[in-house]
This record gives C-alpha cells, structure tokens and sequence, in this order.
C-alpha cells in the first residue's frame, strides 16, 4: 500500500516541500530533501567531535505498507512500555519481527501476534537485517548491545543496529564504535512521544548518525512514527533529545508547584488546568496529566526514574559545554526527592508527590 509522504527540509528560507501524489516510502526516500543539506545553527553545541550538520525533517501520514516493500528482518530488543507498542506496529504492519527481553514473559503477546523469539540480542541481531534496541538507561543500552551475547557480537556487514534508547553522547558513541567495527551500521534514534503515541504509531524520531542505515530503516520509523529528523553525527539525536526531556521535566515540576500553590490559596486546581489548557503555556501534556494529578493519580507512561535519568543526563551535557541550567538543576533534585519517596516507576507526574512531602515536612 502506497504511502503519502509530506516533506520538509529545515533550512534557512524554511522550504517546506510537499508530494502530493501517493509514494512507496522507498520511491519517496529516494526523492527526499535529504539532499538540501542544512547548516543547524550558528555555533556548534557542544565541543566535543559532534558536530550538528544536518536536520532533515520527514514527515509520515497513513500507515499501511505492504509486506512487499517490507523486505527485510527487523529485530527489537527491549519491550517495555515503548518497545512494546512499538514492536506492536511493525508486526501487526506484516513485518517480520524477532524479539527479545531480559524478562521473557514480556515476549509472549508479541509473540502470539505472530513475532519470533531468540534467546539472546546476539541471536535476534545475526538472523535479522536490521536491529532496533529499546533500552532504560545507558547501562542497559550498552549491555545490550556490547555485553556478553549482546546485539554487536551477532552484526556482521550489511546489518543495521538502531538503538531508540533515550542515551547520552558517548554512550552512543560507545555502542555506535562496537557496532561498526563488525563492519554492521549504526543508527541513534530516540523517541520524542510517550506511551499513547508509540500505541498510536505517532513518535517523533530524532536520528543520527549512518544515513544510508537511516534511509534503509525509514520505512520502518514511519510504522512506528509521525515524523522523523535526520540530526547528523552520532550524539546529536541523543543531545535533541535530552534537551527536549529537559524542558519537559523542568515544565512537570512548574506545574506541580502551580496545582499546590493554587490548592493552598483556595482555588480549584481543575479550573487552573482549563485555564492554562486556553491560554499561550497550553501544551498537550498539562491537559493530559492535570485531570489525574489533581486526584493524586499517576498511571505510568513515563516511569518517573527515567525522567530523572534524562535529567541527570541533560544537566551533564551542559556541564560539558559550562552552560549554566539552574531551573532543570533544581527540577532534578525534585524528581530525586521523588525516587527517595519510592514513586521511580510511578508516572513522573508523580514528582508533584515530593512538593508534597515538602509542605507536610514544613507544616
Ligand atoms: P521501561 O518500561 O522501563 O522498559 C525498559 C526496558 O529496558 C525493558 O525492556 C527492560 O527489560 C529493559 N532493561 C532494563 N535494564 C536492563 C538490563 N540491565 N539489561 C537488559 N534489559 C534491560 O521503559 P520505557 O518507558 O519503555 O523506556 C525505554 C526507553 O525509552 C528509556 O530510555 C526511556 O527514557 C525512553 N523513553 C520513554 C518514554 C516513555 O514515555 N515511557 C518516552 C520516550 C523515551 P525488563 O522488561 O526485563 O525489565
């Protein structure tokens, strides 16, 4: 089934491109702005060999391809909250998918939609073309992929590892050197979007590194995504990212203390969640988490830990480059007064939870 591709290139002059009729995303790739390469910014964000060139922005409506254009064998490693849904759409879109995770039983839904199983990401990595990883942290993201049994020991030539991991820099960089040096391609690709849009097949990717593993795993980003970016050297999808669970971490722990603050003085924190959701600071994420936090709820889509975790990873980049983050310094030592509170896999909105534990402390 043919595929409607809506380009844009990111450039100077903001040239948006648009094919109208419908594409393969193969055919589309090929005619795809990536061409237009694109200078990101001024100044280079960080002073280490990373160095932001390009950003190549695509973006995917409908969803339907056939198994035809779907040729090759796709591996995921990881099947938590994300890695689930994600591996979800690629089986249910006809893709031949082999999965893998530490706690097998996690396999077993998968597995009944028609997926197949190895033992080890070295296993799923030598019977499949091309890998994704959807890992924790940076310890797991690497242990998977360069452990004993891991992901690299099974890549030889011609296979592609794209780890969808929210890491750091070097730890990509790490992963990314193991995996070339079996002469296997590499790709970072985390996701912006959580547990709702990877169900919906609605993330957004920011990717870098390998383009021609890029191009080849397009097809299968666009099952799994609204849009993709193609960011350029390794580390600066994972930085994109970090930056952007920055802002969102320092944004939840705002909000948190605008609920209490409007609760103390007498208000209606409901009425303050409608209020900002009409205002200029609406964002999707205040109207979807409010209604819940304002009744002490937090049903996990993004497990607290790892908002802590993104946090902690951000405030090191900056550190790399003496950028001064004071507001998400101060978000962090909120979330890890959260995990002390013993709320790491309660939904991060669950931060509000440590303002709490304040005001008590203090009444
Ligand atoms: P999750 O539900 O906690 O899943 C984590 C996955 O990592 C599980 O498959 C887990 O295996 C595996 N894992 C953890 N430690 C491991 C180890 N030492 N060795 C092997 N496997 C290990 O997390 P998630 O929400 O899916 O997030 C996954 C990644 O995506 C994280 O980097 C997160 O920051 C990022 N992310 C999450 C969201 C979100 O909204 N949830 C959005 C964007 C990005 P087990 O099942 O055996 O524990």
């Amino acid at each position: 089934m043919a595929k409607i591709l809506m380009m844009r290139a990111t450039c100077n002059t903001n040239l948006y491109l648009s094919y109208a009729a419908p594409l393969s995303p193969q055919k589309a790739m090929s005619m795809c702005p990536s061409f237009y390469p694109v200078q990101f910014g001024a100044k280079p964000i960080s002073c280490s060999p990373i160095k932001p060139q390009f950003c190549v922005q695509v973006q995917a409506f409908s969803s339907q391809q056939s198994k035809d254009e779907l040729p090759a064998r796709v591996g995921f490693l990881g099947l938590g909250i994300m890695g689930s849904p994600m591996a979800q759409n690629l089986i249910k879109a006809g893709c031949d998918v082999t999965v893998w995770n530490r706690t097998k039983s996690k396999c077993d839904p998968l597995i009944s939609l028609g997926a197949k199983y190895k033992p080890s990401p070295e296993e799923v990595a030598a019977s499949c073309d091309i890998t994704f990883a959807m890992l924790a942290d940076p310890e797991s993201a690497v242990d998977v992929a360069c452990g004993k049994q891991g992901a690299a020991s099974g890549m030889s030539p011609g296979k592609g590892y794209v780890d969808v991991s929210t890491v750091d820099g070097p730890t990509s960089s790490l992963i990314s050197a193991r995996i070339q040096s079996t002469g296997a391609l590499f790709l970072e690709a985390p996701v912006s979007g959580s547990k709702k849009p990877a169900e919906d097949g609605k993330l957004i990717f920011l990717t870098a590194g390998d383009k021609s593993l890029y191009e080849r795993a397009a097809p299968y980003l666009d099952l799994m995504g609204k849009s993709r970016f193609f960011l350029g050297e390794v580390g600066n999808g994972a930085a994109m990212k970090l930056v952007v669970n920055m802002i969102m971490g320092s944004m939840m722990a705002s909000f948190s203390e605008g609920l209490l603050l409007s609760e103390k003085v007498g208000l209606d924190p409901s009425i303050l969640v409608e209020v900002i959701s009409q205002g200029a600071i609406s964002a999707p994420m205040y109207s979807m988490k409010g209604p819940s936090m304002v009744k002490s709820l937090y049903p996990t889509a993004f497990p607290l830990k790892h908002q802590q975790k993104d946090l902690r990873l951000a405030l090191g980049l900056a550190e790399s480059v003496s950028q001064p983050t004071p507001v998400a310094a101060a978000a962090n030592e909120l979330y890890k007064v959260a995990k002390s509170k013993g709320l790491s896999d309660d939904d991060f909105s669950a931060v509000i939870e440590a303002l709490k534990a304040k005001l008590q402390q203090k009444s």
